[in-house]
């Protein structure tokens, strides 16, 4: 990469760390990223480490930086410990300059009746092309570069939260209908073929696709007209037609996608009606192939940085992203974490296959308030992996220590039990089935961990299945990877620094399994944390037929 300064000289420019030396590490990745000839470096780094210093600190050198983000709390973070960074945010976060109740997604601006206010998006965005360092989040950066390209070709460009880009890359290539849209374009029906193995599939889906296209144009072009004919005062009419609008555009483009690179690798899912949410079609394809990836993002950067807490195999990562292994420098920062801090045992205590879960669950629930027992008083977190997992053990414990949500509560409970401040009791524990990421629990806020069940991919999901059973054997290492990437993933939560200490508790044979087969699908730093010797919780549970939870007194939310 060609650089304009130092990384001294670099760090300097950053208001909040010119005063600060580099932490242990972080020099080596810079020299790493930054002499790299390559067109992607990889860092894998654990949390503490400090990688958003030195991704920035490489941009800098760069003289220009694009930072993606996963996550709106990592952008928080990002803006703030670097305020020379413009960030850009999604239109909903804007408030429109003409209606302070609306915000600018809801834009009533037409052809025949534009906005003469300045638009704190459109500046928001301005700024942020103008900025020598932007920040923005991946599906924002993907969907501007392919149908604005205003942030297009950028010297230097970061993922942070890396392991999280092939879903993001996925979602914006498919091409998804909800029940409502394909009855409005006339398609109801669905394809004449459900897969494109089949006899003339492929024919099939493309007339479909043909189909879904010159509909959903003329449809888009019949509301636009409609639109030009309605009293601007009218604004709820507007408002409505503006959104038919946009999605009959968005259908467009994305068939447009579909029919551009749809082949015998893709796969077609219908998802049942589901309460009040709408049945859903969608086409995607199995893996995402180079040209599509470089369509879609790779060929808007000379450079990039990939960095991530965890990454799968190097092997199962090219393949999922459509990246060729030569065109990779790959670096792991060693843990500067004490492994005796953060001890975890792989102490399985229950089989929970989908076939046995109903004998099994009870002996997952008897562990787990054993260990309830053994942390009287300290914070813990439960990751079930699904809703019914969830709810079984919410009432077979029977504990008022334990907290849990559900899809319509889940920021705010997260938000609440992350919160120093907030007025949960000193002993309350999460059970969740989807805390594995945005959750950061430092200090007291959590004390241990455990993983009840080996978090697999439904294999209800196509893509899964054909993974699985049609990729091979990467297919099948992407899917133990995946699960024991989960794994770290959520046995991580807790260790955010240095001075943290959590004890982890693997309790499903299925986990064991896999790591006796396959011990380097877990990061060095976790592997030395596994502790070894008689598997205690399984003593313990073989001692007493049955387990109470102890309470304690004084645990309420203000001694917290
Ligand atoms: S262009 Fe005008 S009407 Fe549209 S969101 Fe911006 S301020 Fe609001």
């Amino acid at each position: 990469m060609r650089t304009i300064c130092t990384a001294q000289e670099a760090k300097s420019k950053l208001s909040n760390f010119r005063d600060r030396d580099f932490r242990q590490y972080q020099e080596d990745v810079i020299n790493f990223v930054t002499q790299s000839k390559r067109k992607f470096t990889i860092v894998k780094a654990r949390t503490g480490f400090g990688k958003s210093l030195a991704a920035m600190v490489a941009g800098v050198m760069a003289g220009d930086l694009t930072y993606l983000v996963q996550s709106k709390y990592l952008q928080e973070q990002i803006t703030s410990d670097f305020p020379e960074v413009d960030s850009i945010w999604g239109r909903n976060n804007y408030t429109c300059a003409t209606n302070p109740d609306k915000t600018c997604e809801l834009c009533l601006a037409t052809k025949r009746n534009p906005c003469k206010a300045t638009c704190p998006y459109k500046m928001a965005k301005q700024n942020a092309l103008a900025a020598t360092y932007r920040c923005m989040n991946f599906s924002y950066f993907i969907s501007e570069v392919q149908f604005a390209g205003r942030f297009s070709g950028n010297p230097f460009t970061v993922v942070d939260e890396a392991d999280a880009l092939e879903n993001t890359l996925l979602n914006n290539v498919a091409l998804v209908f909800t029940e409502r849209n394909l009855f409005k374009l006339g398609l109801q029906d669905g394809p004449k073929r459900k897969t494109s193995t089949s006899h003339s599939g492929l024919d099939a889906w493309k007339s479909f696709g043909e189909e879904a296209l010159e509909q959903s144009t003329y449809e888009y072009k019949r509301i636009e007209k409609e639109i030009n004919q309605i009293d601007p005062s009218n604004e709820d009419l507007l408002l409505s037609k503006m959104k038919d609008m946009k999605t009959f555009i968005h259908i467009a483009e994305k068939s447009q996608i579909f029919l551009n690179n749809m082949d015998k690798h893709w796969v077609y899912e219908e998802i049942p009606r589901y309460g009040s949410r709408q049945a859903q079609y969608i086409f995607k394809p199995t893996w995402l192939s180079p040209e599509l990836s470089n369509e879609f993002l790779f060929r808007h950067s000379d450079s990039w940085l990939l960095i991530s807490a965890t990454f799968l195999p190097m092997v199962v990562l090219c393949k999922q992203l459509g990246i060729d292994p030569d065109e990779i420098d790959y670096m792991e920062v060693p843990s500067t974490f004490d492994p005796e801090r953060s001890p975890v045992h792989v102490w399985p205590v229950a089989n929970l296959v989908s076939t046995k879960m109903k004998e099994e669950t009870p002996k997952l629930i008897k562990a787990i308030k054993i260990i309830l027992n053994w942390h009287k008083g300290e914070r813990g977190l439960l990751h079930t992996v699904s809703y019914k997992l969830c709810k079984d053990i919410m009432e077979g414990v029977g504990s008022d220590r334990l907290i849990t949500h559900d899809s319509t509560n889940r920021k705010e409970i997260m938000g609440d039990f992350q919160d120093e401040y907030n007025s949960l009791r000193k002993d309350a524990v999460l059970v969740s089935p989807s805390a594995e990421r945005g959750i950061s629990l430092d200090g007291d806020k959590c004390k241990w961990i455990i993983c009840c069940k080996m978090p697999f991919l439904s294999l209800g999901d196509k893509v899964v299945s054909a993974r699985l059973y049609g990729g091979g054997d990467i297919g099948k290492l992407w899917y133990r990877a995946d699960a024991m990437t989960t794994v770290e993933q959520q046995a991580g939560r807790g260790m955010r620094g240095e001075d943290d200490q959590v004890v982890t508790y693997l309790l499903d044979y299925q986990i064991e399994k896999v790591y006796e087969k396959s011990p380097l699908l877990w990061s060095e730093a976790f592997r030395d944390s596994i502790t070894w010797g008689e598997n205690e919780l399984l003593i313990e549970m073989e001692k007493v037929e049955d387990v109470d939870v102890e309470e304690v007194d004084g645990v309420d939310g203000e001694d917290w």
